[in-house]
């Protein structure tokens, strides 16, 4: 079968390599069994790229990385690389990677599988079957915005300035996104901003509320953000698809995220533009870091970075079919009471990054068979 689909795989630091050898395992398992093939590219990104080159993201790259259909990222950064010089360091490459992609919308799932939902902080009939999509602007806002800095005024008073600023173009196309998401799945949207207090948050609601109308079967709410943060953990259930700016996206996404308890679980996308073939920039990583104290030791849980696969396959190649037959794999090998130790209970009978992968492979097969 035609090797069509252009994956560049950038493993990064830590634990990164490990996780991803597992979706390697995964793709050789999809060519084998299901004739699937992708062309994939190997590429050094954070601290493997300064060793290498002396910077955190070589030019040739970043070239890779626009020329694909997808780049699948493991983790950067660690101790060794603390003191590098800041327009260098491990996170710069990472953060030059989403802007020269021009990656606006950050898709963070935080789904709890029945097997998982007593590792939840939150009571387990509150989060047992949960399945949130939030949709976070990610290349706009306060971040971002004009003017920024810390002064220091004539009577010596030090004061600092952070701009909050975004477009109508920049908020529709943001919210087009998490609409067309939404018709994918069961079909609600919440959009949360503070139109109460934020000229911004005016701005964001009227243009959210218009893209609405271009989709009158998906059910809309607008909801306020700090009411939102109360509603994700008194019944977090309520919620499908959640879409918001950036700073707020950062704190409730974090916060749905605890709903899941492992960060080894917690899996994202970042998408960019569609060109005027449809195709979009998009990288998917896990939302965990380089994890410097397990790197080396395969323990690492490698389901974040096989879930990002997953929803690569989905979003990036139209292949819903094998994404859901991963995803299934992933929920069956949990329900067998496989573990890696951040999910095992104290630790107990916990396996290895590796161990899981064959673990998935062996359920693939039964799966398919
Ligand atoms: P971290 O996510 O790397 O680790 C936090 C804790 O969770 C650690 O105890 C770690 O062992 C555990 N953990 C994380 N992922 C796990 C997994 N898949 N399986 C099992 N346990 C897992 O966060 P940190 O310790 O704050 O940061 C470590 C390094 O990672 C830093 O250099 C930081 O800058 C970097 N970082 C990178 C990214 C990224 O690449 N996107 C994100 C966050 C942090």
């Amino acid at each position: 079968m035609a090797a069509n689909k252009k994956l560049l795989m950038l493993p990064g630091d830590g634990i990164g390599p490990e996780v991803m050898n597992q979706v390697r395992v995964l793709i050789d398992w999809m060519d084998r069994r299901r004739h699937v093939s992708f062309d994939v590219t190997d590429g050094l990104v954070g601290g493997a790229a300064i060793d290498a080159h002396g910077t955190s993201l070589a030019d040739n790259t970043l070239a890779d990385a626009m020329a694909v259909d997808a780049v699948l990222l493991g983790a950067v950064g660690g101790p060794k690389w603390d003191g590098v010089a800041r327009d260098i360091r491990p996170e710069a490459g990472l953060l030059k990677l989403r802007k020269e992609m021009d990656l606006f919308a950050n898709l963070r799932p935080a789904t709890v599988v029945p097997a998982l939902a007593k590792s939840s902080s939150l009571k387990e009939e509150l989060v047992s079957g949960l399945d949130i999509l939030i949709v976070r602007e990610l290349t706009g806002g306060v971040y971002f915005g004009e003017p920024r800095g810390i002064e220091t005024l004539a009577d010596g008073t030090r004061r600092a300035v952070d701009t909050q600023v975004y477009t109508d173009g920049e908020i529709e196309r943001v919210c087009r996104i998490a609409f067309e998401l939404a018709g994918k799945r069961s079909g609600k949207v919440h959009s949360a901003e503070k139109a109460n207090v934020m000229e911004t948050g005016v701005l964001w609601r009227e243009v959210a509320g218009q893209v609405a109308k271009d989709f009158p079967d998906i059910e809309f709410h607008n909801i306020l953000a700090d009411n939102c943060a109360m509603q994700l953990v008194r019944w977090p259930k309520q919620f499908d698809v959640l879409v918001t700016d950036n700073l707020f996206g950062d704190i409730l996404s974090d916060c749905a995220a605890m709903l899941t308890g492992s960060l080894g679980m917690l899996p994202s996308a970042s998408l960019g533009a569609a060109d005027s073939d449809g195709r979009r920039r998009a990288m998917y990583e896990p939302v965990h870091g380089s994890a410097p104290d397990i790197a080396g030791q395969d323990l690492a849980n490698p389901l974040a970075m096989v879930q990002s696969f997953v929803m690569c396959l989905k979003y990036s190649f139209d292949m819903g079919e094998d994404a859901d037959l991963i995803d299934q794999a992933c929920k069956n090998v949990l329900d067998a009471g496989k573990r890696t130790s951040d999910i095992a209970e104290e630790g107990v009978g916990a396996i290895s990054t590796t161990a899981m992968g064959e673990a998935l492979v062996a359920e693939l097969d039964s799966l398919a068979a």
